[in-house]
């Protein structure tokens, strides 16, 4: 059975992501009353304990969210270990820091290059025993890479010790979506091909890569939105109901609301839902490279770290379809980018018309949609057809603002990071998942061959900064609605 974390070990403590991030999430714990064991930062960059306090004080003044007590109880907490990856003693340091600790928690906050080397230096040194591992994203960058990474992992923990994560998944609007489906009556009956036309979700960012460029060039939008975040939304909006008991927690214990099915002792039904969501990313349809757009946004190639002839892509719309009877034949499409009109991650299910011709026409070209806002805030609105005031028997759209929450409770780090603590793998990507998701996008990433036996790269089509993309990207859509443009007012179309 589960246990908490009796410590937490969280290599790449001087890092970028530890900086934004996991500092602030680690004072928030303590805040809420869910973190109080040793917490060890490791890094190589031969700083003092004291200067690492210092880090995290920046750190957390910088997010906003500084408390004096929980960050002097965080500085009492937090312990340095300064080491090279490759040098065993780094390891022996980290054993004999732990001390009476059972079961420590690893925390790989330090490039996917490293996760090797540190996770065999653990092992070596006899640290991974009844220890669980958070693994940062990217995991991997292919197919090939993804299984050879889960291959090397599992040489050290067992799955259910390996909590990859996908911080999408500790969003408060995304679990709404698996909420939402699964508690309305009036959703599920229609959810599926007899009523839904189409699928839509955009994910649009009006910046560009933020000083991140070379960063950027080893990954592209696919790989950094797409085959995680996109998929991973996809698949809580068409996966079957999971059959579990998922209990609501009361109290303050678990810090996620699957972690009630662990203290009800029913090990397997945080699975449930993992089990669902593989499941149909399984049936879902590897991409045709006739089903992609890439684009690049001018300018990329000038940004320090891009190659000048860069063929990453910045921008990408695909058409994804899912081989099983709840949606055959309904297309999906996926848009992602930077350097867009606006921030803004929406969902748009597009219903059938009606089949009544009764009254006016335009209800078949303006048929009812569920759109879901993920973000900056969460919406829900369902689109409805009202009669307009008037002698005439003619309609009007009429969105039903369903709810709305300006921001959420708990960042998704803190979220996920207590659950890891825990042993709550419901949040996290489990190894199949994070394979079948890579197979999807797999026969797009890197080369193509053609029809001569060579191969090729499929080349980007460059877009002005401020528009939505190559206007390429019409042209995988089966109907001529086009795409929905989020426009950000409270007001959808
Ligand atoms: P980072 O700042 O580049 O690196 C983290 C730390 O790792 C550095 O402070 C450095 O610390 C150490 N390091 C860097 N390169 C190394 C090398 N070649 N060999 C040994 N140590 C090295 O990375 P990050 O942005 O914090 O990201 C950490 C992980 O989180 C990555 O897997 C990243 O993909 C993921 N992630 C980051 C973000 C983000 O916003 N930054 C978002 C999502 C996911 P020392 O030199 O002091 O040891």
């Amino acid at each position: 059975t589960a246990s908490h974390s009796d410590a937490l070990v969280f290599f790449g403590a001087t890092g970028d992501l530890a900086y934004k991030q996991i500092f602030p999430a680690l004072q928030a714990m303590i805040r809420h009353g869910h973190l109080n064991l040793p917490i060890i930062g490791v890094a190589k960059s031969g700083l003092t304990v004291h200067q690492l306090r210092e880090r995290a004080r920046d750190s957390i003044q910088n997010s906003g969210t500084f408390d004096a007590g929980a960050f002097a109880r965080l500085s009492a907490q937090l312990i340095y270990i300064d080491g090279d990856y490759q040098d065993d003693a780094t390891y022996a340091q980290i054993r004999s820091a732990l001390g009476q600790s059972v079961r420590p928690l690893y925390y790989l906050a330090i490039p996917p290059s490293m996760f090797e080397p540190v996770t065999l230096g653990l092992a070596k040194s006899g640290g991974t025993k009844n220890a669980r591992v958070i693994v940062e994203k990217p995991f991997g960058r292919d197919l090939a890479s993804a299984q050879a990474l889960n291959q090397m992992l599992h040489t050290a923990f067992e799955e259910d010790a390996i909590f990859r994560i996908d911080h999408y998944l500790g969003k408060e609007a995304v679990e709404n979506l698996l909420y939402f489906r699964f508690s309305n009556t009036f959703v599920e009956p229609i959810w599926h091909r007899d009523y839904v036309a189409s699928v839509q979700i955009t994910m649009a960012e009006k910046f560009g890569v933020q000083g991140r460029g070379a960063f950027y060039e080893e990954v592209g939008a696919i790989r950094d939105v797409v085959q995680n975040h996109m998929l991973q939304v996809m698949a809580l909006l068409t996966m079957e109901m999971p059959i579990a008991d998922i209990d609501n927690h009361t109290g303050d214990a678990p810090v996620s609301p699957f972690g009630a099915w662990q203290e009800a002792g029913k090990n397997t039904a945080q699975d449930a839902i993992r089990d669902e969501k593989c499941r149909v990313l399984s049936a879902m349809r590897p991409l045709l490279l006739t089903d992609l757009v890439r684009g690049q946004f001018q300018g990329y190639r000038d940004e320090p770290g891009v190659a000048s002839d860069s063929q990453v892509e910045t921008f990408a719309a695909l058409k994804l379809h899912i081989d099983n009877p709840r949606w055959q034949d309904v297309p999906f499409y996926i848009r992602a980018g930077k350097q867009l009109p606006v921030t803004c991650t929406e969902i748009v299910v597009e219903l059938k018309p009606p089949p009544s011709t009764l009254f006016d026409k335009t209800g078949a070209e303006h048929p009812n949609y569920f759109l879901f806002r993920l973000s900056p805030d969460f919406l829900i609105a369902l689109g409805t057809r009202t009669k307009l005031p008037g002698e005439a028997m003619v309609g009007m759209a009429t969105p039903l603002i369903a709810h709305r929450q300006p921001g959420q409770e708990m960042t998704p780090y803190e979220r996920l990071l207590g659950d890891a603590l825990q042993g709550n793998s419901a949040l996290f990507t489990r190894g199949d998942m994070v394979e079948a998701a890579w197979r999807v996008v797999d026969p797009v990433l890197n080369t193509v061959t053609i029809s001569t036996g060579q191969t090729k790269t499929m080349p980007v089509i460059s877009y002005a900064p401020g528009t939505w993309g190559p206007e390429a990207a019409e042209q995988i859509m089966d109907t001529n609605d086009g795409w929905h443009n989020p426009a950000l007012k409270d007001t959808p179309p």
